[in-house]
């Protein structure tokens, strides 16, 4: 499983699991690290924008 944050890999005894209650649909359940983790930063980063 994959932390939904920061989108690392995460053993059974690293993730926590909470209930995301403002999400749309059924089952607003994510996954994330146990620790508070920082989002990714690539998250919004434009792709394909030269340098
Ligand atoms: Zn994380």
């Amino acid at each position: 499983m994959f932390c939904q944050r920061c989108d690392k890999p995460l053993t059974d005894d690293e993730a926590e699991r909470i209930v995301n209650a403002g999400a749309t649909g059924a089952g607003g359940t994510i996954t994330v690290c146990r620790i508070p983790c920082k989002p990714s930063p690539r998250q919004t980063s434009p792709v394909g924008l030269g340098r």
